[in-house]
């Protein structure tokens, strides 16, 4: 097992001093970047508890996401992880794999952009999360809160609705993009 460094930046803490203007990656590809190996280790550590397999396929689809900041749609990281030279993966498995990860909660599937994400903060399946989209950047942050859940159920509660995902996108241009210009 792998020894992983405690996580440097907290879920929810709005202090990302060290982005740079312009030059260079932007801050969504530096948390990935940082954050990937201990998520990694946390998806085998819970498949472990929960009897399951993380396979081959499941594998290398996670770590594709995990390798990129932005969302990446099923066709994409088809030919990001079929082998080079070899046949490319049939969608049905990439499907699989990603309703696994997904089911997990290791990923997060973005309807707008019918596009997936790796999530950096192990969020259950009954999490209420807000999605910053930045369209800029491509980057996307995920957001919780206590509040955002109470509201959610509340509107789901009113309607006698029963929420299978609960998300919210906020599309937008992240706090390094802002002064871009368009
Ligand atoms: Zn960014
Ligand atoms: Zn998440
Ligand atoms: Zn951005």
């Amino acid at each position: 097992m792998t020894k992983m460094q405690p996580n440097a930046h907290h879920h929810g803490d709005h202090d990302h001093t060290s982005h740079g203007h312009g030059e260079g990656p932007c801050r969504h590809a530096t948390d990935h970047r940082a954050q990937a190996a201990q998520a990694l280790a946390r998806a085998e550590r819970i498949c472990r508890e929960r009897g399951l397999r993380l396979t081959p396929i499941r594998r290398k689809a996670l770590e594709a996401l995990h390798a990129d900041h932005r969302p990446v749609g099923a066709y994409d990281l088809a030919d990001r992880i079929s082998p080079a030279g070899g046949r490319r993966l049939a969608p049905i498995s990439i499907y699989r794999a990603l309703d696994f990860l997904v089911e997990q909660g290791f990923v997060h599937r973005l309807s707008s952009r019918n596009a997936y994400v790796a999530c950096l903060h192990g969020h259950g399946a009954d999490e209420v999360v807000a999605f910053l989209i930045c369209e800029v950047c491509g980057g996307v942050d995920e957001d919780s809160s206590p509040a955002m859940k109470k509201a959610v159920s509340a509107i789901a509660e009113t309607r006698q609705f029963a929420p299978s995902h609960q998300m919210v996108e906020i599309v937008g241009r992240c706090e390094h993009c802002r002064g871009v210009a368009p």
